[in-house]
This record gives C-alpha cells, structure tokens and sequence, in this order.
C-alpha cells in the first residue's frame, strides 16, 4: 500500500502564532517544525502498521524559501520532498497512490479556524470550485480525485476537520489536535495524545481505505480565485483558459488537477 503525506504546518498542535509559520529562524518557528516533524511521524508509524510499504512526504508549506520538516528526525522509512517550485501542485502524483494524508491542515479563509487562509492570507480573499467556497483541503482532494486518489485521513484544527467531513463525507479520518479559540489562539491536545490520535487514526484510515471516495468533480471546472488588490491579477492576462476581472481570476479545466495547473503556469 503506498501513501502520500501532504503536510503543512498551520495545523500542528501548539501552532497558532504567525511568527511559528513564516519566521525561519526563529525559536518559535523551529520549534513548530520539531512539533510538524513529529506528527507526520505518528502518521508514518500508523501507515506502517497498517501495511503501507511506500510512503512519500510532501513537505508542503511555503515557509520563505525554508525546508519545515526535519529531515533528521522524520522516520526512516519515508522519502521526502522538500524545496520549490515542486513542478506541479501534487509533484509526483502520477506514480500512482492508495491514499493520501493531509497532515497539519488549516481551514479555508473566512472559516472560524487557526491562521485561516487559503494559500495566500495577504493576497487571497476566496477562492471558489464550481462556485462552492473552498479551501486548501479542496484543491489537493480535487487533485487528488483527478487521479482517482482518496483522501484518507486529515489533521489539524477542529475547523479543518469539519471542513474535512462536510467536503469529503463522514468516512474521512480527522484528528482535530486543537480547538480554535481565535485566529491565532487554541486549545491543544498535549503534543503526545496529538501523535497517539494521529498513529492510530492513520491505521484505522487505511484499513477502512475500500469505504473512502476519492473527491470526483465532473468537468469543465471553474475554479475562481477572488484577490485582494487589482495589480494581484494583472498576471494572469492573456493567458489562455483564464478570465481575469477587476481582482479575480476565472480558470477553466478539463479537471481539477488541469485547472490548478493551468492557474500554476504549468500547462
Ligand atoms: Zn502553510
């Protein structure tokens, strides 16, 4: 069984604050990777147990031009990809995977969740699939369905999850490691519970795999992306597949993996 682990970092237990997610360098930032490094570890350790022979992470959150995840200490039996661009949204992908895992989540902007965002917070307000609001969750499951890919198991705040489970139904495995209390505050799960949740969760995701869904939208899709500014969406003109308006951009694909890339650049 071969498992995919897309992670980012807004999600991890004991991350709340912005200097934890975009200050390399800083203590509170490194800590957060030592805090990522060990959650994706729990989900390997899990995936193994349940059988999982190929695992590859995806170290996915675009920190400054730093690495998140510990290459030291990330487990020995999972290779990793790390540095940008990644060539496409999902690199590696077509190798073809059971599942995929979406370690550290955080919830669509505009949701009640920690550091809520989708891909950009100083740059993007919504963005949108077929004209359903969605958020990061969205476009990796989306991608994900394109290939027929399941999303087994999500973590991070109580609103990701829920966000998880209205988006990909009640099957999903979430492990919600903190409760929002405001953007940048939250109840945590002590770091230790989080990772024993998140083992076992892993396992019972795959061996329940044959009840999950991968997300399929049919085509063409639409996926709209409303920017903060005018100058934001200047880029994009002239670009075929693309509409742009006065701050939102229209992409059209085929599927939901070809829109992405198409928004990308990379079609
Ligand atoms: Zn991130």
């Amino acid at each position: 069984m071969r498992v995919y682990i897309f992670t980012d970092l807004e999600g991890v237990g004991g991350v709340v604050l912005p200097r934890q997610v975009l200050q390399p360098g800083d203590a509170m930032y490194e800590e957060a990777r030592l805090y990522l490094t060990r959650e994706v570890n729990a989900a390997i350790e899990g995936a193994l147990e349940a059988g999982a022979n190929k695992i590859l992470v995806l170290d996915g959150h675009g920190a400054n031009n730093a690495y998140n995840l510990l290459l030291d200490e990330l487990h020995e039996e999972a290779e990793v990809i790390v540095g940008s661009p990644w060539g496409r949204y999902v690199p590696c992908i077509e190798e073809g995977w059971d599942a995929i895992f979406c370690i550290g989540f955080h919830a669509m902007a505009g949701a009640e969740g920690v550091l809520e965002h989708t891909m950009s917070s100083s740059s993007w307000v919504n963005a949108y699939l077929n004209g359903k609001r969605i958020g990061e969750l969205a476009f990796v499951a989306g991608y994900a369905g394109t290939y027929d890919i399941p999303i087994a198991l999500v973590t991070g705040d109580d609103a990701v999850c829920k966000e998880a489970k209205q988006l990909l139904g009640d099957e999903v495995e979430t492990v919600a490691v903190k409760k929002a209390l405001s953007r940048t505050s939250a109840r945590c799960l002590n770091p230790k519970k989080a990772c024993e949740l998140i083992k076992n969760s892993a396992k019972k995701a795959l061996q329940n795999l044959s009840k999950m869904k991968p997300l399929k939208i049919p085509g063409p899709v639409v996926l709209r992306v409303e920017y903060l500014r005018t100058d934001m969406v200047q880029g994009y003109k002239g670009r075929e597949g693309i509409t742009v308006g006065e701050r939102a951009i229209e992409v059209i694909g085929t599927t939901v993996a070809e829109a992405i890339e198409r928004w990308l650049g990379n079609l």
